[in-house]
């Protein structure tokens, strides 16, 4: 934390304080800064600045030491973060190390980080899909979980609004199910892709094959020129950074156009101990922070403070935000904040091959990562012996065969003319689970972390749902693959613990009422209403849909709202 007076109160005092520097964070500091406000980000990770800070992002497989491997060593002594498949040798200096940040696992759960300015910005895939109200609308019908405060017409022109900025591909497919955005040109499926999309309609009629929809810059407009931006040059090398801004990051996007306005102030290093609230005023007051290099701690007050730490870090705030008035943690009265905690399954897969289309072959590189199969099942009824559905990933590609076991002419002759294999076909379930008050988040009463925070405990699992859902996705894609004709079906159970997806939710849940939820449908605690939970821990029920888009949507809404609150003197 340089450059500060430290003892000033009034340098110490902001409009607005940002808690955490991700994607839902970076879009709390855009829309905060652009609205005129002085906003504080604080973040407990170190800097990283767009495009310097990406030290891989331009070598060769040959100029890493392990060939993009993980080296044995740190597999060992870092097994949870080793798990994820972006987790290599090109992209490890933006993974937090198991050993490095401790947390209470109640239940196995592979939690995987990025503690750094941008967060996991800089790591995800960025695959974006719009919720509909048939998401929205899932714990209504069915009962599990309380009914969402909001519906798709609520955040639809906030979804237009962030897609517009960030820049997603997609084509606009007329889906009830997925609707449209304002896209960029999609980026193509392959022929067996087409293929399989092509037989889907014709055997089934209501089950899709599309492009999936991505955070890449395929055909930039004038918008993202002006943030620095260039078109996505199809490197997939993204999770080194990008160095063209290709992609969607907090670090190539919203943060320097936030601190364009003047209005930003951004700390790294600094870890949110709590949030202090002040019980005669009856509201949030500011911040406690600890230095992560000397351990001092400081305060910093606002006027509004957006909580943007992800999921399970923004409950440890709250749980750990005790006072008189919120024994439990802030906004706490009806004891169920850290419950109803979710992810999403990502545990059933399914790979098979194709033999036909062998007149074509891949060349060049989708960093969109191939087709989508939005939800089909419980979509007008209940018809499935589990509740919600799940949807699915799809990618066909071939693989080069060498042979580099011979001499002179014959080896070279072999290289210069590799065999290719027939298709390989895979698909991995996006399956939504159900948050159950027994899947918590909550605090260590014992251990701490080694800046005296209590650690995290985690207790989630699967249950009888995700099992059913986990059969169904086999039956239905063995059959969806048999009668496309493709061969050498194999199901797969990972078996993986939850966490390896990613997309952790809840806790802090959004709904109609103080006694069954945290948030009202503004993002805005019930019971301290300056302050705003927008990241993952304010979602109600998961979907199918991978999370982050609808987290910058709620985010960009939730300001507008607050800054408006603001003006009317309401908060
Ligand atoms: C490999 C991978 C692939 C993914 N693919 C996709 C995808 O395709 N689509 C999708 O939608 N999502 C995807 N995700 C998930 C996506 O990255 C997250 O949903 C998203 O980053 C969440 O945004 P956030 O702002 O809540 O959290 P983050 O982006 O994680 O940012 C949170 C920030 O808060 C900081 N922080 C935490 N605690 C504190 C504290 N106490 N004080 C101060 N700062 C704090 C952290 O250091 C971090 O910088 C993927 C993630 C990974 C790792
Ligand atoms: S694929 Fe696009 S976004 Fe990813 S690293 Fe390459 S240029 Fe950047």
């Amino acid at each position: 934390m340089a450059n500060l007076n430290l003892k000033s109160v009034e340098q110490r005092t902001f409009d607005a304080i940002v808690i955490g520097s991700g994607i839902s964070g970076g879009w709390a500091a855009k829309e905060l800064t652009e609205k005129g406000l002085k906003t504080l980000v604080l973040e407990r990770g170190r800097d990283v600045k767009h495009p310097v800070d990406y030290p891989t992002t331009n070598k060769m497989p040959y100029e890493f030491e392990h060939r993009l491997e993980v080296p044995l060593a740190i597999k060992e002594n870092e097994p949870i973060v080793s798990r994820c498949y972006a987790f290599r040798e090109d992209s490890m200096h933006f993974f937090v190390k198991d050993s490095e940040q401790p947390y209470v696992q109640e239940k196995p759960f592979d939690w995987i980080r990025g503690y750094q300015v941008g967060g996991k910005s800089l790591l995800w895939a960025r695959q974006t899909q719009r919720w509909s109200d048939f998401d929205f609308e899932g714990p209504a019908r069915d009962g599990f979980a309380v009914d969402w405060p909001i519906r798709y017409k609520d955040i639809a022109p906030w979804y237009s609004y962030v897609e517009k900025f960030a820049g997603i591909s997609g084509n606009t497919d007329g889906l009830a199910e997925l609707p449209d955005g304002d896209f960029l040109p999609a980026y193509p499926l392959n022929s067996v892709e087409a293929y399989f999309k092509e037989q889907l309609k014709t055997q089934y009629g209501n089950r899709h094959v599309i492009s999936a929809r991505c955070a890449h810059l395929s055909k930039p407009n004038p918008i993202h020129l002006e943030q620095g931006r260039a078109q996505c040059q199809n490197r997939t090398l993204c999770q080194r950074g990008c160095p063209f801004g290709g992609y969607f990051s907090s670090n190539s996007s919203t943060l320097p156009w936030a601190a364009r306005t003047g209005n930003l102030t951004l700390h790294p290093f600094a870890i949110v101990d709590s949030i202090i609230f002040d019980e005669e005023a009856g509201k949030a007051t500011g911040v406690r922070v600890i230095d992560a290099n000397t351990l001092e701690m400081t305060e910093f007050y606002a006027q509004i403070i957006f909580v943007n730490a992800s999921a399970v870090n923004t409950n440890q705030i709250l749980l750990n935000s005790t006072s008189d008035r919120f024994p439990e943690g802030l906004g706490n009265d009806s004891g169920l904040l850290g419950k109803y905690f979710a992810f999403h399954n990502y545990r059933a897969r399914i790979t098979a091959e194709y033999e036909g289309l062998l007149e074509y072959r891949t060349d060049g590189r989708n960093p969109a990562a191939g087709g989508y199969i939005p939800r089909f099942r419980n979509l007008h009824r209940q018809e499935t012996n589990f509740l919600r559905g799940y949807a699915g990933a799809l990618n066909a590609r071939r693989y080069e065969v060498e042979d580099r076991s011979g001499f002179g002419a014959s080896l070279k002759e072999e290289l210069l003319n590799p065999k290719w294999t027939n298709w390989k076909i895979g698909s991995h379930m996006m399956g939504e689970t159900i948050p159950k008050a027994e899947s918590h988040v909550s605090l260590s009463k014992t251990k701490t972390d080694k800046w005296g925070v209590p650690l995290v405990n985690i207790a989630l699992d699967y249950d009888e749902n995700d099992r059913n859902m986990m059969a169904d996705y086999h039956e239905q894609f063995t059959e969806m693959f048999t009668k496309a004709g493709f061969t050498n079906i194999k199901t797969i159970d990972t078996g993986q613990a939850p966490g390896l997806d990613i997309h952790e939710m809840g806790g802090v849940r959004m709904g109609h009422d103080p006694k069954t939820s945290l948030l009202n449908k503004h993002n805005q605690l019930h019971t301290c209403k300056n302050v705003f939970v927008t990241d993952g821990a304010c979602m109600t029920s998961t979907s199918t849909q991978n999370p982050s888009l609808t987290y910058m949507a709620l985010t960009a809404r939730a300001a507008d709202f607050a800054v408006s609150e603001m003006k009317k003197r309401n908060l």
